[in-house]
């Protein structure tokens, strides 16, 4: 798999710096304005996220969704509880 970096570069010479997505071992690339060499000011490595081809981020994202089911399955019979724990009360109070 080739990786792609999102490189800032910063001319030696002028004041350019631009970013741009570079991949494998292309030749620097010179700055824009004056073609003088240019320095690497930060690199970034874009991982690239496909659900299904990464089999670890599909993995996280299966285990997230079952996370989140199960929270809102909790939260829904604390719901209800409260519902009828408020229909109980109000039964009462009518009740009484
Ligand atoms: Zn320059």
């Amino acid at each position: 798999m080739e990786v792609r970096r999102l490189v800032t570069r910063a001319c030696t010479v002028c004041e350019w710096e631009g970013q741009a997505v570079e991949q494998g071992d292309r030749p620097t690339a010179g700055c824009q304005w004056c073609h003088a060499p240019t320095r690497v000011v930060s690199e970034e490595l874009l991982v690239p996220i496909a659900p299904g081809r990464n089999p670890f981020a599909a993995a996280l994202s299966r285990l997230g969704a079952a996370r989140g089911g199960r929270v809102r399955a909790e939260r829904l019979s604390a719901a209800r509880r409260r519902e009828i724990a408020r229909a109980a009360a109000l039964a009462r109070w009518r009740r009484g």
